[in-house]
């Protein structure tokens, strides 16, 4: 049977209208994007333009986050809806197209700027390493998936084998801020290979990355860590969202 010119039309602007469109992540409602413009506006950023490139400048963070208080800071959200589900589709369902997404949304909200009292964009991004026996489970850590896909908005070289995890630590979720102490205490070993020595006394300025800060305790053990051993690098801590206590 021939098809009349309008069914071909009607067919013709479904067919265009579709064309890019897929379902929003996280409500399924169609979209041009992996998340809807509806979605989107649920997220509550951030303002890193008005603590000029560092949330340790707002008090709130520094109470919250005090052994990460002599480090820059920046993180794009609060760890909550969407962001969240976000980052738990990314860690244990390998949707990698939400760390490339999460990345361009810190890009935008944390590095985009023209203020000229912003920090610098560091020499390289340093995804927190899992232990290799998480990472034989899952395959893959999402601080280096967000870390490629940052380094490649920004100049600053990703590095995934300067940090290594020795100490397979308890989820940090069900401890203690004293046992996550004790915890993380000797759970990191810096790469001191020729090469990487090389590295370390050539970095400035050095970014940590991680999927989400909830009490610091991770990213203040690697941070002294390289201090110890490097204290002319000046480091920033980085994560795309902070689980604030009460938020
Ligand atoms: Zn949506």
């Amino acid at each position: 049977m021939k098809a009349s010119p309008f069914w071909n039309n009607l067919f013709l602007k479904h067919w265009f209208a579709s064309l890019g469109k897929q379902d929003c992540l996280l409500c399924h409602q169609s979209s041009s994007g992996l998340v809807c413009d509806f979605c989107y506006g649920d997220i509550s950023w951030f303002d890193c333009q008005l603590w000029q490139g560092n949330l340790n400048q707002w008090p709130k963070i520094q109470l919250a986050l005090p052994n990460l208080a002599r480090y820059s800071l920046l993180a794009a959200s609060p760890y909550q809806w969407p962001v969240s589900r976000l980052l738990t589709q990314l860690k244990f369902n390998r949707q990698f197209g939400n760390a490339r997404m999460l990345a361009q949304w810190f890009y935008w909200h944390c590095l985009q700027t023209e203020d000229p009292l912003y920090p610098p964009l560091p020499d390289a991004i340093l995804p927190i390493p899992l232990h290799h026996m998480r990472y034989r489970k899952r395959q893959f850590n999402q601080s280096v998936e967000i870390a490629k896909a940052l380094s490649k908005l920004t100049d600053c070289h990703p590095e995934y084998d300067l940090l290594d995890r020795v100490k397979a630590t308890q989820p940090q979720t069900e401890l203690s801020a004293a046992q996550r102490r004790q915890n993380l205490r000797r759970a990191f070993r810096l790469n001191q290979s020729p090469a990487a020595i090389q590295k370390w006394q050539k970095f400035q300025h050095i970014a940590l990355m991680d999927d989400v800060i909830t009490t610091g305790a991770t990213m203040s053990a690697l941070a002294s860590l390289i201090q110890q051993h490097y204290p002319h690098i000046r480091i920033s801590c980085w994560a795309i969202a902070i689980s604030l206590p009460h938020q």
